[in-house]
């Protein structure tokens, strides 16, 4: 595996990515997933970590944001990643043009994870933009624990014709069901434990939609589980998994996003598709 640690050497090199795999580094089993689901498509695959500070809303979590570079180096070495790329911001910026503003996507950057974390998706777009100015690979692949990211870079990738193929990845759990993550490092093993209580309420409102409960209760009885537990809800919603509008009767995807102490969590579990 190549590691290029400047854009200008990075371009020079004049590559042709095939797949390329954005990650903010911490790597876990899930950023493993997605570069085994990207030998099925190439064998040059570009893998980048950079902690993009401006999506983060608060500036104490873009500091406490867990690192681990040495060990993200070996894994990757390990599972096959082509190249690997760890650039800086000075130089992300000097090599490619930003975002314009004026076309971001508000309908779905405002609602979800954007309404509770404003500027959050902008931020995405800006830098996933940048990446693709420079690295120009044929697909990216992200993973569909971030579900909402997924739709929002869809729409960037038409929003910009950009002529790349967005492939998805599946959620990897834990043995309990605990989708992995790297704020995961920050939960205790008692929180840790309680955050099971997460896919636990996805698998119960799927449970309940096969049972022909009508969505609105559903989303009540969630709330009302959370009401009594210490996982602070922040939302639990069914949602088109197409479009992330509100219902309609095939695609369906229901996605949470809560606090377990100060530590905030996403996950998400497809209801129903393709019908
Ligand atoms: P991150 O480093 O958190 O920005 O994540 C980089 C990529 O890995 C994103 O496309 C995430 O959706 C994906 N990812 C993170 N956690 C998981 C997981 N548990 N399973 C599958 N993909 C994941």
């Amino acid at each position: 595996m190549k590691i290029f640690y400047s854009i200008k050497d990075f371009i020079d090199h004049k590559l042709e990515i095939n797949v390329f795999i954005p990650t903010m580094g911490n790597l876990h089993n899930g950023h493993m997933s997605l570069v085994e689901h990207a030998k099925k498509y190439s064998d040059n695959i570009c893998v980048s970590v950079y902690v993009n500070e401006d999506q983060f809303t608060e500036k104490k979590d873009f500091e406490s944001y867990p690192k681990s570079l040495e060990k993200d180096i070996n894994m990757l070495k390990k599972s096959g990643a082509t190249y690997l790329l760890l650039p800086k911001k000075d130089d992300i910026n000097f090599f490619s043009k930003p975002f314009d503003i004026k076309l971001e996507p508000k309908n779905l950057t405002s609602d979800l994870c954007g309404k509770h974390r404003p500027g959050h998706f902008l931020a995405v777009i800006d830098i996933l933009h940048r990446f693709f100015q420079i690295i120009n690979p044929k697909h990216v692949l992200l993973g569909e624990k971030d579900f909402q990211q997924l739709i929002v870079i869809n729409e960037l990738i038409k929003i910009c014709n950009y002529e790349i193929n967005l492939i998805s990845s599946p959620i990897i759990r834990d043995i309990k069901g605990l989708a992995l993550s790297s704020r995961n490092n920050h939960l205790s093993e008692k929180e840790k434990i309680i955050a099971r209580d997460i896919y636990k309420s996805l698998l119960l409102a799927k449970q309940m939609f096969n049972n022909n409960i009508p969505i609105n209760e559903i989303i009540k009885e969630i709330h009302r589980i959370f009401d009594k537990s210490p996982i602070k809800l922040e939302y639990f919603t069914i949602r088109d998994s197409k479009t992330l509008q509100e219902r309609n009767d095939s695609d369906l995807i229901a996605l949470i996003a809560a606090y377990v102490g100060n530590i905030r969590l996403i996950d998400n579990i497809f209801i129903r598709s393709g019908t």
